[in-house]
């Protein structure tokens, strides 16, 4: 694993299989790479005091990802767990129930009327030995599950590679640097992000993700203090990225802090244009 930036980068994976990479846990990285996914959705596989529990079978395009999960199950296959209902980590769920009859498990607030699932978890629950978080920012029902030793399977929530997207309405800001805090006021050893290579040592680097975003959330206000603006001209100044598909993931992530900041009364909005309440003379700095 080298490093650049902040982030965490390693070698294209090998795709259909399962790699150990803790006591009891696999790792597969499904074959969607892509901008916002790194190499691809991570799938863990976890043996636990019930038996082996899939966390998010990734998308339903990959069919050899998919069977290599089906391969892996084991003798005592129990459940499948998942993080949030984007599709690159719960699209394949379906399927692989229908294949293997195992009960699938989500969020409380999972927002998909259109799937019944077998059992729902809220924030403090243990299945199979793992302890729930209802994490909610990237996604509204995002959930982390965390093992007694010390490893936090974060979702999207966290990931290694990259900062996660928010991007509202389901995605929502002042929840998101809320359960980031959650996070570093926690004790994990290691987390296992749904993107992304292993994370020792988690909490420098959750530091930072936050300082990251409140360090956004000052330039935010410090542009409006000199102009009123758009979202896409507040984007353009604060984020700088020219490639159009991370442009328009920094236009979310602008809307996520306006939301935040509107919130707390820090801005006002009249149709496009967003304002600061602030003094000028105070948050120009
Ligand atoms: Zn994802």
């Amino acid at each position: 694993m080298t490093k650049t930036s902040m982030f965490f980068t390693e070698p294209e994976p090998r795709r259909a299989q399962g790699v150990e990479v803790a006591e009891g846990i696999q790792r597969m990285v499904a074959d969607n790479p892509g901008k916002m996914t790194y190499y691809g959705t991570n799938t863990y596989l976890i043996d636990t005091t019930e038996g082996r529990f899939v966390i998010d079978p990734g998308p339903v395009e990959d069919h050899d990802h998919f069977e290599a999960i089906v391969a892996n199950l084991g003798p005592n296959p129990t459940g499948i767990l998942i993080t949030h209902h984007h599709s690159d980590h719960f699209g394949a769920a379906p399927a692989l129930r229908e294949r293997t009859a195992l009960p699938v498990y989500v969020s409380r607030v999972f927002p998909d009327d259109a799937f019944e699932p077998d059992g729902y978890l809220e924030d403090g629950d243990v299945i199979g030995g793992l302890t729930v978080l209802h994490t909610p920012g990237h996604a509204s029902d995002h959930l982390c599950f965390s093992r007694p030793d010390g490893i936090l399977f974060s979702g999207d929530h966290m990931m290694s590679w990259n900062s996660s997207i928010v991007s509202p309405p389901d995605g929502n800001m002042r929840d998101y640097c809320t359960q980031l805090q959650r996070l570093i006021d926690r004790d994990d050893k290691i987390c296992l992000p749904g993107h992304g290579p292993v994370l020792r040592d988690p909490r420098p680097y959750i530091q930072r993700l936050l300082g990251n975003r409140m360090r956004r959330e000052a330039e935010i206000l410090a542009h409006l203090s000199k102009t009123p603006d758009t979202i896409q001209n507040i984007a353009a100044s604060v984020y700088k990225k020219s490639d159009p598909h991370i442009a328009m993931a920094a236009e979310r992530n602008a809307a996520a802090h306006l939301e935040k900041l509107l919130s707390e009364s820090r801005v006002i909005q009249r149709g496009e244009i967003w304002e600061t309440t602030e003094k000028p003379e105070l948050s120009d700095r």
